[in-house]
């Protein structure tokens, strides 16, 4: 009896001790896959009072003193916005905006994380403000633009001198039309090459809106090789050019369903805005990938720009991509120019990652008016059917409403940012299918007749 006991216990210790291992065998390879994924992720808010929109996003990483830098950042945005709403809380044709936005490149060790925030209170256009942080990720800290290069007065003189000969050669319009400023923003101080992205096989100087050309050129960015810049950077930033970085990505075997299948069913399109997010957005494609379901995504340019292989996958799998615009601003607030600009940025964005420019778009917060779409010349898709997922963030409210208001043709609003978004939209497709349901994105439509997209209309559900 002893000696059983004995030999049972053996057993169980060598039992246990292959069940720790494998799990932490599976852990650590199962990290690997996403790693670079997993150094940070996406915090996003969406939020709006009777004359305000707020949509705001940063990023958290492994580091809580950056963690906490950023959250005071953002939260005393918000408050001082809140705030100034308040005092203009009278009736107004406008709606006040604040929008923070935040694009990140990555090296082997370093992130740079360039913040953009947008505040619209009336007046003649945004007003705009860029920061920027930079994460070494091997040291676990952050560094300051300062110890990034040998030396701040040569270095100044370099990236003034390498930047003026690309403008004058690229923006010479711009330049142009106001001599005085660009003289003054390429002038070799800090203020004016502050906002430096680091990737890996390129470098972009951001310009913002009216520092080097007129406001109504937008934001410049001059991408430099490291083979010009590594003089000047301290040994652990430096790079090296990747010969190819200009070529296209030219590759497609895109998979496309045979339509005919889908004749007869029960139609549903699910759509998917703001994105793409890599935690949730590639969950969401196995997903969706397992169940045989095509969606759409409305996606935004300045995400597509960080994450364009996240878009080149959902393409290739045969879903379609939309423009949400570049930089998720209330259309209806902008002037020509910079309307334009949020439209041709998207699209070239979206066209560098899937070889071909969206055609139609999703305008943010579901507003325009006849002049906005007159002038982007593209079909706007409404939806017919919000669940309000970016406020509930609850799996089973955001299912149910799905599931209580399917509908053959109608059209759902859903986020691929939030984890439940994504198991709400994947349970609620389990079940449509077993109801009948076909998941099918707006191409499929077009291709079914269902829908016949024009420009300048806009669609809130399928015919
Ligand atoms: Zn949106």
């Amino acid at each position: 009896m002893i000696r059983f006991l004995v030999e049972y216990k053996y057993k169980f210790i060598i039992i246990l001790v292959s069940i720790i291992i494998s799990v932490f065998l599976v852990w650590i390879f199962g990290h690997k896959k996403d790693d670079d994924f997993k150094k940070y992720r996406n915090e996003a808010i969406l939020d709006y009072g009777n004359n305000y929109y707020l949509k705001v996003e940063y990023p958290k990483f492994n580091n809580k003193k950056l963690n906490q830098k950023i959250s005071n950042m953002v939260n005393n945005e918000i408050d001082n916005f809140k705030e100034s709403t308040k005092r203009l809380s009278v009736a107004t044709e406008y709606d006040y905006e604040l929008n923070i936005q935040y694009t990140i490149t990555k090296t082997d060790r370093l992130y740079s994380i360039h913040f953009v925030v947008y505040k619209f209170l009336g007046g003649a256009h945004y007003e705009r403000k860029d920061l920027i942080y930079y994460y070494d990720f091997i040291d676990n800290k952050e560094v300051s633009w300062d110890s990034l290069f040998i030396d701040k007065n040569i270095s100044l003189n370099e990236l003034s001198s390498l930047t003026s000969t690309i403008l004058k050669r690229e923006y010479r319009e711009y330049i142009y039309l106001d001599k005085y400023i660009f003289e003054e923003g390429i002038k070799p101080i800090k203020n004016n090459f502050k906002y430096i992205m680091f990737s890996e096989d390129y470098v972009d100087i951001i310009f913002p809106p009216y520092q080097v050309g007129p406001w109504s050129s937008g934001e410049i960015l001059v991408k430099l090789g490291y083979g010009d810049i590594n003089n000047i950077l301290i040994d652990k930033y430096k790079g090296e050019d990747d010969p190819e970085r200009n070529n296209p990505i030219t590759s497609y075997k895109r998979k496309t369903r045979d339509i005919e299948e889908l004749r007869g069913k029960k139609l549903l399109a699910i759509t998917f805005d703001d994105g793409p997010a890599p935690s949730t957005t590639l969950k969401l494609l196995d997903g969706l990938r397992e169940r045989d379901a095509k969606v759409t995504f409305f996606v935004l340019g300045n995400r597509v720009r960080q994450f364009p292989e996240i878009i080149k996958k959902a393409y290739d799998e045969g879903h379609t991509i939309g423009s949400h615009t570049y930089s998720h601003k209330n259309l209806k607030n902008l002037n020509d120019n910079e309307l334009k600009i949020e439209i041709t940025r998207a699209n070239d964005e979206i066209e560098k990652a899937i070889g071909k420019s969206p055609t139609i778009l999703r305008p943010p917060y579901g507003e325009y008016n006849k002049h906005v779409i007159d002038i982007s010349g593209m079909p706007f898709i409404l939806w017919n059917i919000d669940p309000q997922d970016w406020k509930y963030k609850d799996t089973e409210r955001v299912y149910d409403h799905i599931i209580n208001s399917a509908k053959d043709g109608n059209i759902i609003l859903l986020h691929d940012i939030y984890d439940t978004s994504v198991e709400a939209a994947l349970m609620a497709i389990d079940t449509l299918i077993e109801q009948g349901y076909a998941i099918v994105s707006l191409e499929e439509l077009e291709k079914l007749g269902k829908i016949d997209l024009k420009n300048n209309q806009a669609y809130f559900r399928i015919k």
